[in-house]
């Protein structure tokens, strides 16, 4: 989904190199091939050469420092010289969310990935108005942004699925995973206690599920449900009602900052 037209600032972040995720293995001397877009990004977009440095990564090597050994513009050819960072992983913080128009979902997919979430995925609830979602695109995004912001994990994108099933599986899924159910109903100014509270009860980088509800909120039955369950704390992101794709970064800080690596 590389768009060279509004893509004004290439994948590079801090390091003023060029940042590309590939997914192949990494191994000095070894030969990445990149692909019809990238090779069209780094030879014509970028304007980049053989003898040229990039920084790859594939997510869970770490990042490692490469060398464009062929520059042609249909099948641009890496060869891998060094490691420059070593793997590190995202704090285990999901994000679950009631997936939006386009241009806001693409902005929620990259700002979660930038602020950390490990794993996004969008849940279809009763009033959730958009229900068909190009995972593609999200992938994209979040390959973008991490590409962008330095990032050497990248976070899992999942398939979206409806709020109902998710939770009927969801203990024998995921297990002790709690739920951070962001509900704009609940008492503001209740958060940070209650979100201090679980990282007073040892629950500082445990493993966590923010979910946020669509524009029309989540329904009364949804609600009760969620708030019967035993592994799930509601929480207030304050007094204004955010709208989702606010609501999911304005939820993403927060517990970074209390539960997550801030
Ligand atoms: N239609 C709902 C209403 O008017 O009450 C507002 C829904 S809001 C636009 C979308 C989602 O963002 C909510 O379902 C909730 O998950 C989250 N959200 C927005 N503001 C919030 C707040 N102040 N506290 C907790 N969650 C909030």
């Amino acid at each position: 989904m590389r768009n060279d037209e509004d893509d004004d600032s290439p994948a590079h972040c801090g390091t003023g190199k060029t940042r590309l995720y590939v997914d192949a293995p990494m191994a000095a001397g070894g030969d990445v091939q990149l692909d019809k877009d990238q090779s069209h990004y780094l030879v014509n977009v970028l304007r980049m050469g053989q003898g040229e440095h990039v920084l790859i990564f594939n997510g869970h090597d770490g990042e490692w420092a490469a060398e464009i050994a062929e520059a042609s513009k249909k099948a641009a050819l890496l060869r891998v010289i060094e490691r420059t960072r070593a793997h590190q992983p995202l704090p285990d913080i999901w994000l679950l969310f009631a997936p939006v128009k386009r241009a806001r979902l693409d902005f929620i997919a990259q700002k979660a990935t930038e602020m950390g979430a490990a794993m996004i995925q969008p849940v279809i609830t009763r009033r959730t108005i958009v229900s068909r979602v190009k995972d593609q695109r999200l992938q994209a995004n979040v390959v973008e942004a991490a590409e962008q912001c330095g990032l050497v994990a990248l976070p899992e994108v999942r398939e979206a699925e409806k709020l109902d099933a998710l939770l009927d599986r969801w203990s024998e899924r995921e297990g002790p995973r709690r739920i951070l159910f962001c509900d704009e109903a609940a008492e503001p100014g209740g958060s940070k206690v209650a979100l201090e509270r679980l990282a007073a009860e040892g629950g500082k980088g445990k493993p966590y599920a923010l979910l946020i509800g669509p524009e029309g909120g989540f329904d009364a039955e949804e609600r009760a449900r969620l708030h019967a369950r035993k592994d799930t704390v509601a929480i207030s992101l304050g007094p204004r009602i955010l709208r989702a794709d606010t609501a999911a970064i304005a939820a993403l800080a927060a517990v970074q900052m209390i539960l997550g690596d801030w």
